[in-house]
């Protein structure tokens, strides 16, 4: 590749694993079939490889194969998640939901579209530590509370939300429990163990795996499915919840990244503490302060401000030498200050100083006596 800077933006999108390219170019080509056709081989062979991938991402969760619903990402699963419990939620009189300030718009957008609809959405505060207080949680919990939907690591911050106690709040409590594990999905394994978590939502691209291709893992009650309803029609794939045509090559590879996640998450997670301990010691040397709770965060993610500094000249000063943001990818056409930070009660000084860095395994050494002085320029 041409003269790039080192990518540090692996909260955006992450490169893609070796073994995944392989997978998917294999399934583009040689192995082309239609998962649904059922007269001919290749038919055959592109569902042997769908039935492979829904084991591979069932078992990062310890799921059952036929709970691995296919989807188009974590954008989709969520809204699936959420908009498909509307009617059963209006059939039963249960219109209230929990959730947070800082999940990511394709949760928060759903839920406005359902308090449109007559739904009511409470907002658990989080404070400056960026993880919601499950006690707090609690207290919002009713009669009528049809779901909690919380996070499993925020894309901003990289803090991990204490899912396995949310999950214990929720355990004398019908409402279904949603978990967006876009950013926690085979990288911290445990949490989303939890059977107690109804539904999780997954991402191939933030794995190592391809872009456009997810999972909505719907886990069932004893025998009972969750009434979820499609939000598309139009055909009788993934048991009627996700019409259309199954794109085999991204499966493939979305179950290829699972697999990789499960055997590999311990060593790349030694990877990326290294590069988080040289990152912090370089950075708050110059006076950076870390944005969320340090003692519970992803080794791969530094949300950092610098008192006095605009985010948008340190991107430009930063552009040749490393590829970093301030925000999520998703919001980021235009600068918005970050919901998140701001929902974690943030200065407005803190905010429009903040940068996010995040890398992985894959990530090469990064010299951050540069970093520091192309910042030091623009303050
Ligand atoms: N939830 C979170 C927490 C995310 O970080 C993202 C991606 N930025 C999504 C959902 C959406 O995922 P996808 O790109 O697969 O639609």
């Amino acid at each position: 590749m041409e003269n790039r800077p080192i990518y540090l933006d692996c909260n955006a999108t992450t490169p893609v694993e070796p073994l995944v390219c392989d997978k998917v170019c294999h399934f583009l080509g040689e192995e082309m079939g239609n998962a649904a056709s059922r007269t001919h081989v290749w038919g055959t062979k592109a569902k042997q490889a769908v039935q492979a991938a829904r084991q591979q991402v069932a078992e990062v969760v310890k799921a059952k194969n036929d709970e691995v619903i296919f989807t188009s990402g974590a954008t989709e699963s969520n809204n699936i998640a959420l908009l498909g419990l509307a009617e059963h939620g209006e059939a039963s009189g249960k219109k209230h939901l929990i959730t947070t300030p800082i999940e990511h718009k394709s949760v928060l957008e759903p839920l406005s579209i359902l308090q449109e609809r007559g739904f009511e959405i409470s907002y658990v505060p989080v404070g400056e530590k960026g993880w919601v207080d499950p006690a707090e949680l609690k207290k919002h919990l009713r009669d009528d509370t049809l779901a909690v939907s919380v996070m499993h690591v925020n894309n901003e911050t990289g803090v991990i939300q204490p899912i396995g106690q949310i999950a214990e709040v929720l355990n004398d409590h019908p409402a279904y429990f949603h978990v967006d594990a876009a950013q926690g999905f085979g990288k911290e394994i445990d949490p989303l163990q939890n059977s107690r978590i109804d539904m999780i939502s997954v991402s191939g691209h933030k794995i190592f795996g391809p872009k456009g291709i997810g999972a909505l893992i719907v886990r069932r009650r004893g025998f009972k499915r969750i009434p979820l309803q499609p939000i598309m029609f139009g055909g009788g794939h993934e048991r009627g919840l996700r019409p259309g045509t199954l794109p085999v090559p991204l499966i493939s590879g979305l179950g290829e990244a699972a697999r990789l996640a499960l055997i590999s998450h311990k060593e790349r997670e030694q990877k990326c503490l290294v590069m988080r301990k040289e990152a912090m010691e370089a950075l708050i040397a110059i006076g950076g302060i870390i944005n969320g709770d340090n003692e519970k965060v992803m080794p791969h993610v530094l949300n950092i401000s610098f008192p006095g500094l605009d985010s948008e000249a340190a991107l430009v000063a930063l552009k040749d030498l490393v590829a970093i943001s301030n925000g999520s990818a998703c919001t980021s056409q235009n600068y918005e200050p970050s919901h998140v930070l701001e929902g974690m009660n943030l200065s407005e000084g803190r905010i429009q100083s903040a940068l996010r860095i995040s890398w992985c395994h894959m990530t090469p050494k990064v010299d951050w006596s540069e970093v520091v002085s192309a910042i030091n320029n623009v303050r």
